[in-house]
């Protein structure tokens, strides 16, 4: 690795910068820590006293509720975790087996493995620098070029299967392009899914995250701005679907008293209750810590405003962000200066990351087809992930 001397200076300040910003005391700085300072263990230990642990009890329906009011969602199912939330969305949402499912390539691979889960193949499109999420041009040109409208719907000319969906990611919790998505999928007969499994408590024009799709999926994994420690939730303002997802979710059992009676092969996703619990408690923080990280945002956002070479990514216009991972994008596309600060901010115990991996570099995405993703590849090689939990500093 040879780096130019300016990268070394820029990657001085960064560092400096943020060593400044972050407790300077503190043994290691993390990504995202979890915070609990609400009614976490009054919950929990209701739940323990009580026994009612797991896959019944009063904090699921609860926190379902919870999760309706704070997004406006008419109907929620929690579930075991974010992927499975996915995996049941796209079932209830009609993708079939043999279906192709578009996803962008810069993603978490919980969204590409989901559809591989529901029996379909993922087909891989590029996103916005802007938004981070799918971009809406390149999906319509690719779109134009690739694929055929029939009786049975949208079909891939390569392939000569079904495109029956897409799932629309919202990065680091700054909302992708959903109009012009939602005119996309509705000119080509396209479902819309979104993952917002990283984005509670972000807002395009005003409307919850999550809500634009058929099902929009939400995850509580530890590292997210609210967690039950593993969680996930669909939300769905169709009642029929919303039901059936809970049916899916629930091993399609019957309900009955005393009966065990299933009418399909059903999926034990339900999230426990002793999870939920502790979901309730972190729900009632979550206004308090999305107003933390708007204001570390803020602060970065300052801190970085006059460092030449580097850009810290804010919330796309017409919306608002939970900045759920902050982010400082590089001029300097090359993935030296990247991987440099990577290794100089890890080994000053803060923790930082790049993107993941984009999906057509995994083993498993390898062979998939794939439109051009000339942004996303900027992206890997530019974007640095720097600490964000709401745990980290607040105006006092
Ligand atoms: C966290 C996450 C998920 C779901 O993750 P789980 O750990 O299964 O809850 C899905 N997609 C994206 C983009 C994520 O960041």
């Amino acid at each position: 690795m040879t780096l130019t001397e300016n990268n070394v200076r820029v990657a001085d300040e960064v560092l400096q910068r943020l060593q400044k910003f972050l407790n300077p005391d503190a043994e290691q700085i993390p990504l995202h820590a979890p915070l609990f300072a609400g009614n976490e263990w009054t919950y929990v230990k209701e739940c323990i006293d009580t026994g009612w642990v797991s896959s019944i009890g009063k904090f699921v329906d609860q926190f379902e509720q919870m999760l309706c009011e704070f997004t406006g969602s008419r109907h929620c199912i929690a579930t075991g975790n974010g992927t499975l939330a996915l995996h049941a969305a796209l079932l209830v949402g009609g993708v079939v087996r043999g279906d192709e499912v578009i996803v962008p390539d810069l993603t978490f691979a919980a969204t590409a493995n989901a559809v591989v889960h529901a029996g379909a193949q993922p087909v891989l499109c590029d996103v916005s620098s802007k938004t981070m999420g799918v971009d809406p041009h390149s999906l319509r040109n690719w779109l134009q070029e690739n694929t055929e409208r029939s009786s049975r719907g949208l079909i891939n000319r390569t392939s000569g299967r079904r495109i029956s969906a897409l799932v629309v990611m919202h990065c680091f919790g700054h909302p992708a392009d959903i109009d012009d998505l939602l005119a996309i999928c509705e000119e080509n007969q396209l479902q819309l899914i979104e993952d917002a499994a990283e984005s509670i408590g972000s807002y395009y024009q005003g409307t919850h995250t999550g809500r634009f799709g058929r099902l929009g999926v939400l995850s509580f994994n530890g590292n997210k701005t609210i967690t039950t420690g593993g969680g996930g939730a669909i939300i769905t303002d169709d009642a029929d679907l919303a039901r059936y997802a809970k049916h899916l979710t629930t091993t399609a059992k019957i309900p009955h008293p005393y009966r065990f009676r299933h009418d399909q092969v059903g999926f034990n996703y339900r999230m426990p209750n002793i999870n939920a619990a502790l979901g309730c408690a972190q729900l009632e923080s979550l206004p308090e810590y999305l107003d933390r990280k708007r204001q570390i945002a803020n602060r970065y956002a300052v801190l970085f405003s006059d460092l030449p070479g580097v850009t810290f990514l804010t919330e796309p216009a017409g919306c608002k962000s939970n900045y759920w991972l902050n982010a400082l994008v590089l001029d300097d596309d090359g993935g030296d200066l990247l991987q440099h600060l990577l290794e100089i901010t890890n080994a000053s115990k803060i923790q930082t990351r790049p993107t993941w991996d984009l999906m057509h570099t995994l083993p498993a995405f390898a062979e998939i087809q794939k439109a051009p993703t000339p942004v996303a590849e900027r992206l890997a090689k530019t974007v640095l992930c720097i600490p964000s939990g709401p745990s980290l500093w607040s105006e006092q």
